[in-house]
C-alpha cells in the first residue's frame, strides 16, 4: 500500500526538554491512525512537525512522497522557502481543539476563504464545493450564520468542512472534541466517522478511546516523547503489551 506519511527518527527539544525522542511511524494512504497518550507526551508537537508549524531538530517527514520543510542538497537538508512550505501546508488539513474560525466571516465565507485566496479557485466554484461540504457536516442551514451564533459542536464541524475545502489527502486532528461540552462530542465524532469512510488519510490525536477502537485502523500510544506501543486498536486496547499503556488505558475504564 502507498505510504501517505512517513516519520523517520523525528527528534524535537524545547531548550533542555526532549519532547520528541526518535519518532518513527508510517501511515498508509487512506488509513485512520489514532494517537493517544498522557498530556505532555508530545502528541501535538508531532502533528505540528508534520505540517512544519514546528521544525524538528533531526529526522525527516515525508507526506505523499514529498519531504516536508526541506530539500535535499547532496547529503544536507536545506529549509524550503516560506512560500514552498506554505504550499506544502496547504495540502494538509488541520483541525485544532479550538475551532479558530474567523469571527467576522460567515460560515460559508470561512470555508471558501482559503480555496479562493490560496488556491485561486473561482468564488462560485468554491461556494458550490463549500455547500457540498456543509451538507457532509450537516450544517447546510448555517451557511450564512456567523460563528458566534453556533454551538461548539457546530463550530468544530465548520472547522472540519473548512479543512476539507482545500481538498487535502491528509487531515490532522488535534483533540478535536476535547474543548466541547460532553453532549456535543458525538456529533463531531459522527462527522469524523463519516469522513473516515471516504478514503482520506487521518491522524487523530484523541482521548475518545471508543472512537479509536471503532474507527481507527491503527492505534499509537505515546509517552514521554516516544511511541511506546502501536498496533491494531482493539488489540492494543484490550491487551496492551506494555505496562505504561495498560496504566494509561486503565483510566478510561
Ligand atoms: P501533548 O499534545 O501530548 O499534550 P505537547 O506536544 O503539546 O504534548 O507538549 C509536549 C511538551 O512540550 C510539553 O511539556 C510542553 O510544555 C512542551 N512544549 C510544547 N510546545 C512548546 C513550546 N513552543 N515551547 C516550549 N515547550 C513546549
Ligand atoms: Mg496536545
Amino acid at each position: 500500500m502507498q505510504t501517505m506519511v512517513r516519520l523517520s527518527g523525528l527528534c524535537k527539544s524545547f531548550g533542555p526538554h526532549r519532547v520528541l525522542r526518535d519518532i518513527t511511524l508510517d501511515v498508509a494512504a487512506g488509513e485512520v491512525v489514532c494517537v493517544i497518550g498522557p498530556s505532555g507526551s508530545g502528541k501535538s508537537t508531532m502533528l505540528r512537525c508534520i505540517n512544519h508549524l514546528e521544525k524538528p531538530d533531526s529526522g525527516t517527514i515525508t507526506v505523499d512522497g514529498e519531504l516536508i520543510g526541506y530539500e535535499r542538497e547532496g547529503d544536507n537538508l536545506r529549509e524550503l522557502s516560506s512560500k514552498r512550505i506554505a504550499a506544502q501546508r496547504a495540502k494538509m488539513g488541520m483541525v485544532f481543539q479550538r475551532f479558530n474560525l474567523f469571527p467576522h466571516l460567515t460560515v460559508l465565507q470561512n470555508i471558501v476563504e482559503a480555496p479562493v485566496a490560496v488556491r485561486k479557485m473561482p468564488k462560485q466554484v468554491a461556494e458550490a464545493e463549500a455547500m457540498r461540504l456543509l451538507k457532509l457536516v450537516d450544517l447546510t442551514e448555517k451557511a450564512s450564520a456567523y460563528p458566534s451564533a453556533l454551538s461548539g459542536g457546530q463550530m468544530q464541524r465548520v472547522a472540519i468542512a473548512r479543512a476539507l475545502a482545500m481538498q487535502p489527502r491528509l487531515v490532522l486532528f488535534d483533540e478535536p472534541t476535547s474543548a466541547l461540552d460532553p453532549e456535543l462530542v458525538g456529533e463531531v465524532l459522527e462527522v469524523m466517522r463519516e469522513l473516515a469512510t471516504t478514503g482520506i488519510t487521518m491522524i487523530v490525536v484523541t482521548h475518545e478511546i471508543s472512537f479509536a477502537r471503532d474507527i481507527g485502523d491503527k492505534l499509537v500510544f505515546m509517552a514521554e516523547g516516544q511511541i511506546v506501543e502501536t498496533g491494531e486498536p482493539k488489540a492494543v486496547i484490550e491487551d496492551p503489551k506494555h505496562a505504561r499503556t495498560r496504566e494509561f488505558l486503565s483510566r478510561f475504564r
